[in-house]
């Protein structure tokens, strides 16, 4: 059967995370893997959870497997707001709020909502994989800015203003950022929510792990210094609580939340119930921040032991970040090794990381990868890192 003849051109036009086909292929080999990006296993709360689910079905039983509301359970809703405004000192409510499936969803919704095909989306160069993907199906036009160590250059940016850039909507990881570790700095968030009242465009603040800091001084989010006037922030439960829970949030102007809701309705109804109920108690108890606290000190050593073996085993012609906090180190190799060409023998060698390349909507720069040091053992960090060591400086001979 030619099964391509069923297929809407979307779907042609669909191609996997390349993220998930190396996860595959590890799964199948004896590799230690620095690619994925997932948290530990060893912190999720599983006792918290039983007790929490015992409790709630106890308490609520048949609401909490009822459908729900497109926005959310109201109830999380409030506890999210809370939390952000005791967080960030800032004032949304329940009405800022809709509850979505995991940040990916908030994301999605975000693209169906606000970008059409040829719409310039301004992103960080590297960003997140998955904003590729979702800007890819929409068919945007992406626009790189290059990401300095304390954040996107500003002058990659303004020039891209003034020579007619017309973006309607940017989307920046912020905070310990997805792939590269980067924090962007005050004085630089300040700057874009001018540049983005002066060009009229909307800013996407994803921050996954904005309370998994390690060390350093808190900077707050950009829809704090915005007034959440054109910011569209989005949040998740998938490193303080577990990513199997599904749980995540956008918060937003309320006509916002009112048209992303709108676009949700058709793709799920509403978030899982019951994941959503078990958030609301994991928040609102406050045994988050216990348990925020021993995944900082769980990933805190495991970032330090991926450091140090960097520092031990890594040529030193090759520069890596030193992330305040998140779950990735980005590594620059000497120009002229192309990280995605060295891949295989990487597998050979039983290391694998994430070339670089895939986290670029242009100009990919070759010679990059990612590490992620939550999800293995400390042991492992440091064979991993001494094995890819090795195989860089094969390369440079
Ligand atoms: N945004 C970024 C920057 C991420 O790193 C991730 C997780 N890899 C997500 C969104 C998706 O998170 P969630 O599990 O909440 O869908």
């Amino acid at each position: 059967m030619n099964s391509d003849r069923y297929y809407s051109t979307k779907a042609r036009k669909m191609e996997s995370s390349k993220i998930r086909e190396i996860s595959k292929i590890i799964a199948e080999r004896d590799i230690i893997s620095l690619a994925g990006g997932m948290p530990s296993p060893d912190s999720f709360p599983i006792q918290v959870v039983s007790e929490l689910s015992e409790q709630l079905l106890e308490e609520e039983g048949a609401a909490a497997l009822q459908y729900g509301t497109t926005t959310g359970y109201k109830k999380l809703r409030e506890a999210i707001a809370d939390r952000l405004n005791q967080n960030f000192d800032t004032s949304v409510d329940a009405e800022n709020i809709l509850v979505t499936s995991g940040a990916q969803q908030a994301l999605y919704l975000v693209g169906k909502v606000f970008v059409e095909r040829d719409d310039e989306v301004v992103v960080e160069a590297p960003t997140y994989a998955s904003i590729l993907q979702i800007l890819q199906e929409l068919e945007a036009d992406v626009r790189d800015v290059r990401l300095e160590d304390d954040g996107f250059s500003v002058e990659e940016l303004e020039r891209y203003l003034e020579n007619e850039g017309d973006p309607k909507l940017s989307y920046f990881v912020p905070t310990f950022q997805n792939p590269s570790g980067i924090t962007t700095d005050l004085k630089k968030r300040r700057k874009l929510v001018d540049l983005a009242n002066e060009h009229d465009f909307l800013i996407v603040e994803d921050d996954p792990y904005h309370q998994l800091r390690y060390s350093g001084g808190n900077v707050p989010p950009i829809y704090s210094i915005d007034g959440h006037r054109r910011t569209i922030y989005v949040g998740t439960l998938s490193k303080l609580l577990a990513p199997g829970i599904r749980v995540g949030w956008i918060v937003a102007r309320r006509e916002f939340i009112d048209k992303l809701q709108l676009a949700k309705q058709p793709i799920d109804l509403c978030t899982n119930v019951f994941s959503q109920h078990l958030a609301y108690r994991y928040l609102k108890e406050d045994i988050v921040d216990r348990q925020i606290e021993k995944i900082k000190d769980l990933y805190r050593a495991k970032r330090d032991h991926m450091l140090d073996a960097l520092r031990e085993f890594v040529p030193e012609r090759v520069g890596w970040t030193s992330p305040e906090g998140g779950m990735f180190i980005w590594l620059t190799l000497p120009e002229g090794i192309d990280a995605e060409e060295m891949f295989q023998d990487a597998l050979d060698d039983g290391v694998a990381y994430v070339p670089g390349s895939i986290f670029y909507g242009n100009s990919p720069k070759k010679n990059t990868l990612r590490l992620n040091f939550t999800f293995v053992e400390e042991n492992e960090i440091t064979e991993g890192v001494k094995r890819l060591g090795k195989l860089i400086e094969r390369r440079m001979d």
